[in-house]
């Protein structure tokens, strides 16, 4: 099949969308042959061939590498049985073996689940959730209060809570519903009430949500790590702060754990960071998704209180206004537990420490480079903050004739690799990211 990748890549290039993409200037993307381990075995427009580490787990999903054999048994296994039926009347072993796996894992309280096919999908079926919520008490509340800077998905919901700056807000204005918007909480995850800058994030923060409260319906973020938002590392005592707002005024807790869930901050939960500083961080409803399937399939999963799932229930609606045609595809569903069998097996706690100390010494050596402003890493999480933006081809070319595979954005050159990676393969790695931001930014 790929005998002639110029011929594959010009046909992508005159019919293809990619992400956030152009049909007049297209970029050429890599042709992939395949990947297993922690590798993807590219081809360029050249025909050139390239084997690379991947450093990005495929949009932070693929948390166990490729061609994995026990998710390959799990899949062959399910698709024996049955690859996809429908969820409505109909329910299967797979889906309930996740649910109970999710309320296992999840906080104590997160009791009921809604599979759905996407992570934006989830962020509108949690949304959904908090209105319906409100409505059925007799409270018409329309509006979402969230921090700047935040990326919840692509879809107009989740759009309209993600950074009205960065996200889309200016180009869909009319069609995007406004919501309330607190400042970006300030960097780092040890900074507490006795911190001057949090001290005023918290005054303008309680200040503006004073001002919306009696029509917010719910606080959606994403506890202590702002993932495609710009990779902000926040604490867990301004997670409280909006918990305790949210609390006072009636409002639900959304926490959309799609990036920073299955230990990829260092505990399970991003939430769990909360046990620092001896406060529980325990959200109404819960988004996961991403490394939900090990990377092989798009699923993901609201959890909700009993409560919500009983307030939403009584409503004049009768239920829960969603039904994805894929809602709870068994395949996924199979695959999943697995997956999550995996994270156990494997010791996903223990790997995902032994990744941080590896990109904290690894990633240390870009400080040098004049164009960095900041390297900072949370779990398995490394982040080199450029003072330009960085120059996505070349610094993506410079990596792979280094080994490695990095897909940047804005000011942003940074890795979420695979919590299978090895120490070695982590050493070259860093060096080929390192690398790559002095190649091109030097
Ligand atoms: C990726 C992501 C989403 C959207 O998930 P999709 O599967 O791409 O729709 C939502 N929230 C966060 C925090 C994410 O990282």
């Amino acid at each position: 099949m790929t005998d002639d990748p110029a011929a594959l890549l010009a046909y992508d290039r005159d019919h293809l969308w990619h992400p956030y993409s152009s049909a007049l200037t297209a970029g050429v993307p890599y042709l992939v042959e395949s990947a297993s381990g922690i590798r993807l075995r590219l081809r360029d427009s050249d025909g050139g061939h390239h084997e690379v580490i991947d450093a990005m787990s495929s949009w932070w999903c693929a948390i166990h590498g490729y061609a994995v054999p026990a998710l390959d048994a799990a899949a062959r296994a399910q698709l024996g049985a049955m690859s996809h039926v429908m969820f409505g009347g109909l329910t299967h072993e797979p889906a309930i073996a996740l649910g109970r796996r999710l309320v296992e894992l999840t906080p104590a309280g997160l009791e009921q689940v809604f599979f759905a096919d996407s992570g934006s999908v989830s962020v509108e079926v949690a949304m959904k959730m908090a209105l319906q919520y409100h409505l059925a008490g007799g409270d018409r509340r329309t509006r979402f209060f969230t921090v700047r800077g935040g990326y919840h998905g692509d879809t107009f919901s989740p759009m309209s809570v993600t950074d009205p700056v960065s996200g889309m807000h200016s180009l869909f204005r009319g069609v995007l519903p406004e919501h309330v918007f607190a400042p970006r909480p300030p960097a780092g995850l040890d900074r507490g009430p006795d911190d001057p800058e949090m001290a005023a994030w918290e005054r303008e923060t309680r200040a503006l949500y004073a001002a919306h409260a009696d029509d917010i319906a719910a606080v959606i973020v994403e506890p202590v790590l702002q993932g495609a938002g710009g990779m902000h590392i926040w604490s867990p005592y301004a997670v409280s702060v909006l918990h305790a707002l949210a609390r006072e005024h009636g409002a639900l807790v959304i926490h959309d754990e799609i990036a920073t869930g299955f230990h990829r901050t260092g505990p399970l939960w991003g939430a769990d960071h909360g046990a620092a500083i001896g406060v529980d961080l325990t959200p109404d409803i819960l988004c996961v998704g991403k490394a939900l399937t090990g990377g092989y399939l798009t699923l993901a999963a609201v959890l909700c209180t009993r409560e919500v799932a009983l307030g939403v229930s009584r409503g004049e609606a009768g239920g829960l206004m969603h039904g994805p045609t894929f809602m709870a595809n068994p395949l996924a569903c199979a695959i999943a537990v697995a997956s999550l069998d995996l994270l156990r097996d494997n010791d996903a706690a223990a790997q995902v420490r032994r990744l941080h100390a590896g990109l904290t010494v690894g990633l240390a050596a870009a400080r040098g480079i004049p164009a960095v402003l900041e390297v900072r890493t949370l779990g398995a999480v490394g982040v080199i903050q450029l003072r330009e933006p960085v120059r996505v081809p070349e610094v993506t070319a410079a990596a792979i004739a280094r080994g490695v595979w990095v897909r940047p954005f804005r000011d942003l050159v940074y890795t979420m690799p695979p919590y299978v990676t090895g120490d070695d393969d982590l050493e070259r790695l860093c060096a080929g990211l390192v690398g790559a931001v002095g190649d091109v930014h030097g």
